[in-house]
């Protein structure tokens, strides 16, 4: 029963990009949500997975920030106060407020706001503007990550601005934007229903994007042949057509081998290569050699069946694509994503219904925050900032002069800090010291920054390295609209005061600026969406009115008649024709061998959220998921003598931790897995920092470690 001074508030989901829209039920006496209830959304026809359900109580958690913090002179020296050179010092569960406040003291919003203003503005004007990087967040709205970018550019006056898609399909869009132009998905998850064969690849969206997931399910009690292609056994191969289990690093080789069986018995659309590709004889030549016969054993899976799963998505007349982190998080992620465009690109797969390619994304707004310009070598909408013309359009619009030298990527910015390059930090909404491959190298970094500014709702692990933390909103505190992996862009709506003195991060970034000497002055956060869609071809003709309550899909020609195009490119690409780009099979970066035998793989499971900050104070997801655990295949198990829910130590080349062991089949043989969610079990300890040389993005799903019992 709801109390009677309840009231709706329509918003969205704060989670993964699936982007549901949902109902909260607010007690406006406790300032408090009471319920979470499905919207009939585009994306989710009033469906919620278990974040979305019970997964908003994080926000009236005790741990929220109220106030700003300035470090003590005397505080524990950055990055020690909760982990040593052995890892975390703490037992589990996420930062204690009462272990690290301690060290910092409250301080008025003056006093922090001339804080970040001198240790910035100073770095800036000693050093210049490139001794400076910011991290935004896909947590946030696509105002905030236009605002953040554009003061990052136009106020620190360097691009070294960056989020966490370069964690997640940097390789995914550097493929993308090379072969077709444009970084987004060409077809939505809801295609699915009319497509004959749709090819799931490298995700596991039954935990992490699991509205979707219940779509996926019913187009294949529709009829809809799903083939998956996994290293671990994801739960949506209970309804395939064809289950695929590859080793480990062997995607390249695998659709090389597809493409093999497709172009050897004549199943490709050669009207549609003709009109619409280039290239393809480099693809014809290179494919050659990857016969199934040939990759089988190195692949892990029978020629035969390589061959059939080739004719079956070779045959359809309506074949899709979707893939997740099990192909952009590798040091050749972005030749697995080319591999999967040439494979939909040489049978005519894209611009008709039930087709197409759909990288699945992350976070509730990583495709928004990359369209508004988080990243370091573009502007808002793809404008490279190497291009002069792009460079005069938002120097006018901005009022300054910029730089049009690419910024540093998230990994590089880290480098920067570690080589002295980087001097100052404003980090808003993400952790890296969890988050990042390699946490051993990122304590160091951080450790090693004259003056860091962390504004988030929680005292992270990142934040206690900072020497000023400022209190933000959490996403149902605020208004904003985020833009979905459909490309979807939607209005959350603030359903919530910000606790204590904490304040709106839109609001907080044009302090910022101020403080800096680069205002930026707005009468509300619409007024900050009109002048990103302003500057952008794809969100031109929006506006929060007409996004109302339902979103409209970009690009949106016809606001007022149309939802937006839920299909893009059927005629052509932004680039004219798509660019096929031959890919060969390489190495892992780190082999296995007899002192680390076993491939780790890190991913995130359905009740928990990246780096826990939320989740974990969420009751009921803490309840369902406490704690940590590696997977094991039985097998390894026994030869290794783990028991299920054991204790063991997982090492890597970069550190060791401590964990609970589960055995379940559902991991292949000479693999692990490992939840990135859990500080006190931290994956990224683990982790090898080298990245793919295009989207620069870290290798997640492939280090060598071993397993010992404890
Ligand atoms: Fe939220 Fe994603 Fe779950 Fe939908 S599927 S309720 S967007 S976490």
């Amino acid at each position: 029963a709801v109390d009677v001074k309840a009231r709706v508030v329509d918003s969205v989901c704060p989670y993964c990009g699936v982007g549901c829209a949902l109902s909260w039920v607010v007690d406006t006496q406790g300032n408090r949500i009471l319920e979470a209830r499905g919207r009939d959304g585009a994306a989710n026809e009033g469906r919620l997975c278990v974040k979305g359900r019970y997964g908003f109580d994080y926000a009236t958690h005790a741990h929220r920030l109220t106030k700003p913090l300035v470090r003590r002179e005397n505080a524990y020296p950055k990055g020690a106060l909760s982990w040593d050179d052995n890892g975390p010092r703490r037992p589990g569960g996420p930062v204690d407020p009462e272990t690290v406040l301690p060290h910092f003291r409250e301080a008025s919003w003056e006093e922090a706001l001339e804080r970040v203003g001198q240790g910035l503005g100073g770095i800036r004007d000693t050093h210049g503007g490139d001794a400076l990087a910011g991290f935004g967040s896909a947590k946030g709205s696509n105002e905030e990550a236009y605002l953040f970018q554009k003061l990052v550019r136009a106020g620190f006056g360097t691009n070294n601005v960056d989020h966490c898609t370069r964690l997640c399909h940097a390789s995914s869009v550097a493929a993308l934007l090379e072969g077709i132009g444009s970084g987004g998905v060409t077809n939505i998850v809801r295609d699915i229903e009319r497509a004959d064969v749709a090819l799931i690849t490298g995700c596991n969206p039954t935990e992490n994007h699991p509205v979707a997931a219940t779509f996926m399910k019913d187009a294949a009690a529709n009829g809809t042949e799903l083939l998956v292609v996994n290293t671990r056994r994801p739960r949506i191969a209970d309804y395939a057509a064809m289950y695929l289990e590859i080793r480990p690093g062997t995607d390249v080789a695998f659709y090389n081998a597809m493409m093999h069986v497709i172009i050897n018995e004549g199943l490709t659309d050669d009207a549609f290569i003709a009109a619409r590709t280039e290239n393809v004889e480099a693809i014809r030549e290179n494919v050659q050699e990857y016969s199934p016969e040939a990759v089988a054993g190195l692949v892990g899976v029978d020629a035969e069946r390589i061959t059939e799963a080739a004719r079956r998505f070779g045959r359809a007349n309506a074949a899709m694509l979707f893939w997740g982190m099990g192909i952009s998080q590798h040091t050749h992620g972005t030749d697995n994503a080319r591999c999967l465009i040439a494979l939909a690109m040489i049978t005519g797969n894209t611009g008709r219904p039930g087709t197409g390619l759909h990288p699945l994304r992350g976070q509730n707004n990583v495709q928004g925050a990359s369209d508004a310009g988080l990243i370091p070598m573009m502007y808002p909408d793809y404008q490279k900032v190497s291009d002069p013309d792009a460079q005069a359009r938002f120097e006018a619009l901005w009022g300054r002069t910029l730089s049009p030298e690419p910024g540093r990527t998230v990994t590089e910015i880290t480098d920067g800090a570690l080589d002295g390059a980087i001097r100052g930090m404003y980090i808003l909404g993400e952790n890296p010291f969890v988050s990042d491959p390699d946490v051993a190298k990122v304590r160091k970094a951080l450790g090693k920054l004259e003056f860091l500014v962390v504004q988030d709702i929680f005292l992270t692990e990142t934040a206690e390295f900072a020497d000023v933390i400022l209190p933000g909103s959490a996403f149902a505190e605020k208004t904003g609209t985020v833009t979905n992996t459909d490309r979807r862009v939607q209005v959350g709506r603030q359903a919530l005061q910000p606790p204590g003195e904490a304040r709106q991060d839109w609001q907080i970034i044009c302090d910022i600026g101020e403080r800096i000497g680069y205002p930026m002055r707005y009468p509300d956060v619409s007024a900050v969406f009109d002048e990103f869609a302003s500057a952008t071809g794809s969100y031109a003709g929006l506006s929060h009115a007409v996004l109302g309550d339902r979103g409209r899909w970009y690009p949106c020609p016809d606001p007022e008649h149309s939802e937006g195009e839920p299909i893009v490119f059927k005629e052509t690409f932004p680039r004219g024709r798509a660019l096929l780009v031959p890919a060969r099979q390489s190495p892992p970066v780190e082999a296995t061998d007899a002192a680390y035998p076993l491939v780790l793989n890190t991913g995130r499971v359905l009740e928990h959220w990246h780096t826990g900050t939320m989740t974990r104070r969420s009751a009921a997801l803490h309840d369902i998921s406490p704690e940590g655990f590696v997977e094991i295949h039985p097998d390894d198990a026994a030869a290794y003598g783990v028991a299920d829910g054991g204790w063991v130590e997982v090492t890597s080349r970069r550190g060791q931790i401590r964990i609970r062991a589960r055995l379940r089949d559902r991991v292949a043989r000479g693999s692990v897995f490992i939840p990135m969610h859990f500080r006190e079990a931290c994956a990224n300890v683990l982790t090898h920092p080298a990245v793919d040389p295009f989207g620069k993005i870290p290798a997640f799903k492939y280090c060598a470690v071993r397993v010992d019992p404890v």
